[in-house]
Formats: structure tokens, sequence, C-alpha cells
């Protein structure tokens, strides 16, 4: 497209599709090509042109242009080599010694790299209820002469689905003097833009709904502060942990159906849930759209959508969840969430997984099939486990 036109002032499923595509001239490709190059020419002194492919690549910048149009940022985004990696990066923005505020429920790895990062840096980890407010603000303020250096948001939570008040919760960090990341990987910036409500840095596994396709790892953080991108930016060429072009290019092909993607199944979430939580072969069916969900009423006044993942307890605990992921035909039993495939998993049986995730919770990730020929699986599968 133009970049002259404002690219805040098109819809998201536009910029799904306009954003970070070649200058529109004569003969010029519709799609940015995939540059397999380590090196770029340079006999003087480098100026912003491109130098060595850790640094930047013109295969990165289209989807780097893409994601930060997409989360409402007018700097680009920085790819990374998978979802920690941006992760890493994004911690790392805590100053040493300092209380990193994370959800007790948000993705494994992150708690872990979190922790490690305490543990080496001497600072702390305060894990918190993200869906209370009070608690949060509690957590930020100093304790034992420790300032809270980072508030870390997940949105809806992993795997619990658990609903944060983010423009009260940045206003709270920024009170306490600490920055705000936000994790926005399950609701995606159809549902939710944390930089609009005052957030410093969105992260993203882009692996999962902007790539969509089960593919290809990848992550991308962005912010508009020059100074923490400056930041991020130096990790990933010191970390080196940054794309190979393929995958900056398949993620980049996936995201321009994000929109139609998004909406298909998160309309399915929605339905499946709704069935779900009328269902006597079910004990609890967990998703931000049921009116039943302890944040429903925040969910609907942030967000424009409750995600495309909800959670399910069959009747019969443990051992009828994990029949239930023998039993299916279509859904997929597997890790990993955004797909077009509709896939599940019983997260306890992962030891990592936190105690206080109930031992029987299947999480569900809706792909974008017929949500007829969901239900029609589920429905089998919960006869077969739960025996009824
Ligand atoms: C998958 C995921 C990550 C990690 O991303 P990878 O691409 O697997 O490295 C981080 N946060 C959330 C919420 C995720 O779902």
């Amino acid at each position: 497209m133009d970049t002259s036109d404002s690219p805040a002032q098109l819809a998201a499923a536009t910029l799904a599709v306009t954003a970070g595509r070649p200058e529109r001239t004569q003969g010029a490709p519709v799609n940015p090509p995939v540059v397999l190059s380590s090196t770029y020419v340079s006999t003087r002194e480098p100026g912003p042109e491109l130098l060595y492919a850790r640094y930047a690549t013109e295969t990165w910048s289209p989807l780097e242009e893409a994601v930060a149009a997409l989360e409402g940022a007018e700097l680009p985004g920085l790819v990374f080599s998978s979802g920690m990696a941006a992760v890493d990066a994004a911690l790392r923005l805590a100053a040493p010694g300092t209380a990193i505020v994370v959800p007790r429920h948000a993705y494994l790895a992150t708690l872990t790299a979190a922790r490690e990062q305490a543990e080496r840096e001497g600072s702390v980890v305060r894990e918190v209820d993200i869906a209370d407010t009070a608690a949060v603000a509690a957590a930020l303020a100093p304790a034992d002469g420790v300032p809270a250096g980072l508030l870390w948001i997940e949105s809806p939570t992993n795997p619990m689905l658990e609903v944060a008040d983010i423009p009260a919760l940045v206003a709270a960090a920024r009170l306490a003097g600490a920055r705000t990341v936000v994790d926005n990987t399950f609701a995606t910036p159809l549902a939710q833009r944390p930089l609009a409500h005052g957030a410093d840095v969105v992260v993203h596994s882009a692996t999962k709904y902007l790539a969509g396709h089960s593919d290809v790892l990848l992550g991308v953080a962005v912010t508009d502060d020059p100074d923490l991108r400056a930041r991020l930016h130096a990790r990933r060429t010191t970390g080196g942990a940054v794309a190979g072009p393929w995958e900056a290019w398949l993620a980049l092909r996936g995201l321009r159906t994000l929109a139609l993607r998004v909406d298909r199944s998160q309309a399915s979430a929605l339905e499946l849930a709704g069935r779900l939580a009328a269902d006597p072969r079910v004990v609890q069916v967990v998703h931000p759209g049921l009116p039943s969900h302890p944040q429903h009423t925040r969910a609907a006044a942030l967000m424009t959508g409750f995600g495309s993942v909800l959670t399910l307890r069959p009747v019969g605990g443990a051992t009828a969840a994990d029949a239930l992921t023998e039993a299916v035909r279509l859904w997929v039993p597997a890790t990993s969430l955004g797909g077009v495939e509709s896939t599940l998993e019983r997260r306890r049986r992962l030891a990592a997984e936190a105690p206080t995730v109930p031992t029987d919770l299947l999480r569900l990730s809706v792909g974008i099939e017929d949500v007829a020929d969901l239900w029609a699986d589920l429905d089998q599968a919960l006869d077969v486990a739960t025996g009824r």
C-alpha cells in the first residue's frame, strides 16, 4: 500500500492484508522476496543500510511492519526466532535487583525464564492472580526494599483463561515505576491492543495465531519506546536468537489471513463453549465469552473478541480427560494452539504445569474447521470418555 496513508486509519483485517507490502512501482512484486544472504556488500562506514543478517534483514522487515501496524505501533516490531526468544529479551528489560511481577498462571517457559533471570540477577519473582487488580497493585509495591521492575501480563492466561484489567494494571505499574509487558499471543491484536492501553511492550509467539498454520516457530516484540526497542534489538543481536528468512516469510504469508482465521475460530469457540456448558458429561467449561466466566464483563468491555481457547473438565476426572484425547478423530491431541487445526491436551500431563490447574483440565484450541464437525467429534469422544 501507499505508505503515505496513515495505517492507523485502517481496520486490523485490512492491515493484516496490506501492511508490509513492497512499494508499488511498475513491475514490483506484490509480495516481499525471500532474501537468502548472511551478509551485504559494504565498503565504507555502514549507515542505515543492511550489513549483516543477524542485525536486520529485508525478509524480516515486512513482518515487523505488519505486526507493528496490527498492534497500533509506529515503530517496526522485532522478529525473533521463537516466542520464547522475544519473551526472554522482554524479561531482560527488568533491572537487576527488582521484582518481576508475573501471573501465577502463565506460559510455563515464561515463568521458568523469569525465575532463572531472577536467580541470576538477584531479582525476585512475585506470582499473582493477574485477574485480581488489587492483588497485582499490592505485588507492585516495594517489599523488603525491593521495588517492582517489570509487570508481566498474559491475558487471557494460559491455561486458566483469567482476564486482566490491562488499563488498570498499566496505571498501577506506572505508579510503581515498573514497565509493563503484555504477552498478547492468546488474544491476538484483533481482540486486544495493549499498547493503546499504555503497555510498554507487546510480545507474541507468532508460532500461534499470527503465523497460524503450526508450521513455523517465531516470535515478535513490539514497542513504541525507542529506548526499549533499542534494548530489545541489542538483545536480539547479541543473544543471536534470530529468525530464518523462510520462517519470517511463512509467518507473513500466514498473517495475511489472520482476521478470517480468528473470526472463524472465535465464533466456533463461543458456540462450542455454549454447547459444552449445557452438557451433563461436562463438569466445567471456561471461556471468556461465557457469562459464567468470572471476568466476562471485563472481557466484553476491554476486548473485541474472546479468543479461541477454552477449557473443559469432563465427568470422570483425569482418566476421562486422557480417554477423550485418545477418542477424538478430528481434533488433534497435541500441545500448542492458534493453528488452523483444532487441538486439545490435558495440561497436567506435563509435570511442570502449575499444581493449581485441575488435573482433569483439557485445553482446547479451536481451529477453522466446520463447527458442526468439531462438535460431532467432541460429542462422540465425550460419550467414549465418560461412558454416557
Ligand atoms: C507458545 C507461547 C509462548 C512461547 O512461544 P514459542 O514460539 O513456542 O517459543 C509464549 N507465550 C505464550 C502465551 C505462548 O502460547
